[in-house]
C-alpha cells in the first residue's frame, strides 16, 4: 500500500490518518516483521489493524545457492509458487524479480512463457522479495528480468515501484531498479512517462519476420514501434535504455543480423547486452560460441553501438535468463 492507502486503512480500522505514517515507516524504513514490534502504535490499535490486514511477508519455502554465489529463492502465492534470484557482483547485490506466475506472451526459448499463466503477482507479492531474501538492507538494485511480463501486470508493478521509490517507502533512487520488457506498448507509455527507472527491451532480433517466430508479442507490438515510442525520451542524461538480445547459433548471429541491429538503433544512446542461450529441453537452437558472439559485439561496436556480453549467473541452479519456472503450489508440475 502507498502511504495515502495506509493513511485510508488507519482510518478504516477508526484510527487517526497518521497511524497510516507509522506504519509506513515501520513497515518500508524499519522492515519490522510482526505487528508486535511496531512499539509506537497501541496494543490496541494493532490488535485492530491485524484483523483486517495481513503484513503481506512470506518467507522463502525454498532456496538453491550456485557456486557463483546467486542464490535462487521459492516464495509462496496464493496457488503458485513463483522465484526470485539475488545476484551478487562486486559491492552490488541485485535482485532479479518476478511479476507474473508464468506468462501470457509465449516466448518459445523461455521456460516461463513455455508453462503459461497462472495469476498476477500483487504489489504485496512483489514487495515480498525484497524484504524476505537473506540480508534484504543489503540489496542494492533490482532488475523487474524474473518470471512474468511486468507492463502485463502494470499497475501492482507501478505500485511496487512507487512504495520502493518512494522517500515514505524504501528511498531508493530509481536509478537502482530496471524494468525489462518485450515491449507491452501502451504500459509502456505509462512507464515512461510515470517513473525514472531503467528500462530494458527484449529484442532478440532485428527483422520483424523472424522476431516473430520466437516471440508473438512482435504481431500486436512490433519492436519498430516500440522504438518509435523510446525515441521520443530522453535517454541521454541518468536514464538508461538497454536492449537485451539472446543469441541462438544460425538464428540471429551473424554479420546481418548484427548490422540490420544496429541500423535499428541508429542515434539512440542505448546499450546492447548480448545474452547467451541457455538451451531448454525440447527446443531446437543451441547457444552459440564465444567466437561468435565477440565477433557480432565487435561488429556492433565498429557501427558505433555499445555492447557488452552479458556474464551468465546461476545457470546451475536454473537461475539464468529463461530458466526461471516456479511450480503449483497444490499440483505437480516442475521447474
Ligand atoms: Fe514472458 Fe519474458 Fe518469458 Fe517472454 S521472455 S515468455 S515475456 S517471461
Amino acid at each position: 500500500m502507498s502511504r495515502d492507502a495506509l493513511r485510508s486503512a488507519a482510518v478504516a480500522c477508526g484510527l487517526k490518518p497518521f497511524v497510516g505514517d507509522q506504519l509506513a515507516d515501520w513497515l518500508y524504513v524499519k522492515r519490522a516483521g510482526s505487528w508486535d514490534a511496531m512499539r509506537n502504535i497501541s496494543k490496541d490499535s494493532r490488535a485492530q489493524l491485524a484483523e483486517r490486514y495481513d503484513l503481506g511477508i512470506a518467507a522463502p519455502i525454498g532456496r538453491a545457492v550456485s557456486t557463483d554465489g546467486t542464490v535462487k529463492y521459492l516464495f509462496p502465492t496464493e496457488n503458485y509458487t513463483i522465484e526470485a534470484v539475488v545476484i551478487p557482483d562486486g559491492d552490488r547485490r541485485t535482485l532479479c524479480v518476478s511479476s507474473q506466475a508464468g506468462c501470457k506472451m509465449g516466448c518459445r526459448f523461455c521456460m516461463t512463457g513455455r508453462q503459461g499463466w497462472h495469476g498476477n503477482l500483487d504489489a504485496a507479492d512483489i514487495l515480498n522479495q525484497f524484504l524476505s531474501v537473506d540480508n534484504p538492507t543489503t540489496l542494492t538494485n533490482a532488475v523487474f528480468m524474473g518470471m512474468g511480463e511486468p507492463l502485463d501486470n502494470a499497475d501492482a508493478v507501478f505500485q511496487a515501484i512507487n512504495v520502493l521509490t518512494a522517500p515514505w517507502g524504501f528511498g531508493w533512487s530509481p536509478k537502482r531498479i530496471t524494468l525489462s520488457t518485450i515491449g507491452v506498448l501502451p504500459a509502456l507509455k505509462r512507464f515512461l512517462d510515470g517513473s525514472r527507472c531503467h528500462l530494458a527491451v527484449s529484442l532478440h532480433n532485428p527483422f520483424p519476420d523472424e522476431r516473430l517466430e520466437m516471440m508473438p508479442v512482435q504481431k500486436a507490438w512490433p519492436a519498430a514501434d516500440v522504438l518509435d515510442l523510446i525515441r521520443q525520451y530522453d535517454f541521454t542524461g541518468q536514464r538508461r535504455v538497454s536492449f537485451e538480445y539472446t543469441m541462438f547459433a544460425g538464428w540471429n548471429d551473424d554479420k546481418a543480423h548484427a548490422d540490420a541491429l544496429a541500423r535499428l538503433l541508429r542515434g539512440l544512446e542505448c546499450r546492447v547486452n548480448l545474452i547467451r542461450f541457455h538451451r531448454i529441453p525440447d527446443f531446437p537452437y543451441a547457444p552459440p560460441a564465444r567466437a561468435v558472439m565477440e565477433a557480432f559485439r565487435d561488429r556492433l561496436a565498429a557501427a558505433g553501438v555499445t555492447c557488452t556480453i552479458r556474464a551468465s549467473r546461476g545457470e546451475d541452479i536454473l537461475a539464468a535468463c529463461g530458466l526461471l519456472a516456479g511450480q503449483h503450489s497444490h499440483g505437480s508440475e516442475q521447474s
